[in-house]
C-alpha cells in the first residue's frame, strides 16, 4: 500500500546520511531523535517546550494508550494530533514489547500475544491485525508491526528460539501488511534475529521483500556490547533498501547514537534523556553531571554553559539540585528540558557535520566525552 510518507536523502558522509522524511503532519529532518511520550506526553514537558527544544516527531506507546484512555477515546478526538498538544508527526510502537515484558502474565502463540492487563486484570489478545487497528485509531503518522523479540543466548536452544521468533515475526509482518486500511499512515517493518548477524541479514531481506515504508532494528540494547551492536546494525543496513528510512529502536547514549548514525541510521527514540533527568543526571559536553552530589550545592553555573536551552539560560546547578532534592516536579521538568535539548542538538550537529563532510570528527568528539 502506497502511503503519504516520502523520504529523500539530501547528503551523505560515508554511510551516514541526512534526509527529509515527509509525513502527513509535517517534515522530519533525519537523523532525528524522538522524545518518548508514553501516554501521549513527555512526562512533565509541554508541547511548546518540546518544540523549543527542537523536537520534530514524538513516540507514543500503543499498549499504555490502549489501557488508558483507550484508542477509541483518542480516535474521538481525531487521533493523537487532536487529543494532545503535539500537532506534528507521531510514531507509535506496536505494543508488543510492553505486553511480552509483563513477566509471567503473557503467552505468545501464532495468533498473537495473550496478556493479563495490568490495569484491570482482564485477559486480552494483541494480534498483528489488532496492533495495526489500534494504531490506526491513534492516528499516528508511522505505525510499527507487531514482532516477537527473543533475547539472545549462547546455547543452541536459544539459537533455535531466535530463528523461530524471526520466522514468526516475518509471518506477522505479512499479516500486518494485509491489515492496513489507512493510506495516510506509514508502517515500518521490524528486523529481529538477536545477535546472530547472518539471521538478522536474512530476516531483513524477508521483511524488506514485503515493501514497508521503513525498517526498524528490533531486539537490540538488551545487553550486547556497543561495538557488537554497531556491527549488527551496519551489516543489516547493507541489505535493507538504501532509499527507505531506518530506525534503531530504544537506543541509547550519545556515543551509541553517533555510532549508529555512522552506520546509516535515520531515526532514534530512547527514554534515557528524560529518565536520567528525573534522577538528576544531566548530559553536558564534558560528560554527565550527577546533580544530587553535594559538591553542586553552591554551584551557580548553569547545568551546561555551552547549552542554549531555556533551563540553562535561567537556572543554576544549585537551584536544580535543590528542586530535585525536595522533589518539586519543576526540577524534573527543567532537567528534562535540558537533556532533551542536549540530545536534539546533538542530532542537529550530526546533520550539519554530515552535510559538511566532517561527521567522523564529531563522532570522535562525542565518543571521547565520559557520558556513561
Ligand atoms: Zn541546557
Amino acid at each position: 500500500m502506497a502511503t503519504a510518507l516520502s523520504f529523500a536523502i539530501d547528503a551523505r558522509d560515508g554511510d551516514a546520511r541526512v534526509g527529509t522524511l515527509a509525513t502527513a503532519h509535517g517534515e522530519v529532518e533525519t537523523p532525528a531523535f524522538m522524545p518518548v511520550a508514553t501516554y501521549g506526553a513527555v512526562r512533565g514537558v509541554s508541547a511548546d517546550e518540546l518544540r523549543a527544544a527542537g523536537a520534530q516527531m514524538l513516540l507514543a506507546n500503543t499498549y499504555h494508550l490502549e489501557e488508558r484512555p483507550g484508542s477509541e477515546v483518542i480516535a474521538g478526538h481525531a487521533g493523537l494530533h487532536g487529543f494532545t498538544g503535539w500537532r506534528g508527526p507521531w510514531l507509535t510502537d506496536s505494543g508488543g514489547y510492553q505486553v511480552t515484558s509483563l513477566a509471567g502474565r503473557s503467552r505468545l502463540d501464532e495468533e498473537g500475544v495473550t496478556f493479563v492487563s495490568s490495569l484491570d486484570g482482564r485477559r486480552r489478545l494483541l494480534t498483528p491485525e489488532t496492533a495495526i487497528q489500534i494504531q490506526e485509531r491513534l492516528g499516528s503518522d508511522i505505525a510499527m508491526v507487531l514482532d516477537e523479540c527473543q533475547p539472545s543466548g549462547p546455547d543452541a536452544a536459544a539459537g533455535a528460539g531466535l530463528r523461530a521468533a524471526a520466522e514468526r515475526t516475518l509471518r506477522w509482518a505479512e499479516r500486518s501488511a494485509r491489515a492496513r486500511r489507512r493510506a495516510e499512515q506509514a508502517v515500518f517493518g521490524i528486523v529481529q534475529g538477536g545477535t546472530d548477524s547472518a539471521l538478522r541479514r536474512a530476516h531483513a531481506q524477508g521483511i524488506a521483500a514485503l515493501g514497508f515504508d521503513g525498517y526498524a532494528h528490533g531486539g537490540l540494547g538488551l545487553g550486547e556490547a556497543p561495538a557488537q551492536r554497531a556491527d549488527l546494525v551496519a551489516s543489516t543496513n547493507a541489505v535493507l533498501p538504501a532509499s527507505a528510512p531506518r530506525y534503531l529502536m530504544g537506543i541509547g547514549y550519545p556515543a551509541d547514537l553517533v555510532d549508529a548514525i555512522a552506520a546509516g541510521i535515520d531515526l532514534f527514540d530512547c527514554v534515557i534523556p528524560t529518565r536520567h533527568a528525573r534522577h538528576g543526571v544531566l548530559f553536558t559536553r564534558d560528560g554527565v553531571l550527577k546533580l544530587r552530589n553535594a559538591h553542586f550545592k553552591q554551584d551557580a553555573a548553569p547545568p551546561d554553559p555551552d547549552c542554549d536551552c531555556a533551563t540553562c539560560a535561567q537556572h543554576s546547578r544549585a537551584y536544580l539540585r535543590h528542586l530535585l532534592r525536595v522533589n518539586d516536579t519543576l526540577g524534573a521538568r527543567l532537567a528534562s528540558v535540558h537533556n532533551l535539548r542536549f540530545y536534539l542538538r546533538l542530532l542537529e550537529e550530526a546533520r550539519a557535520a554530515i552535510r559538511a563532510g566532517s561527521f567522523a570528527a564529531l563522532r570522535e568528539k562525542v565518543r571521547a566525552a565520559p557520558v556513561r
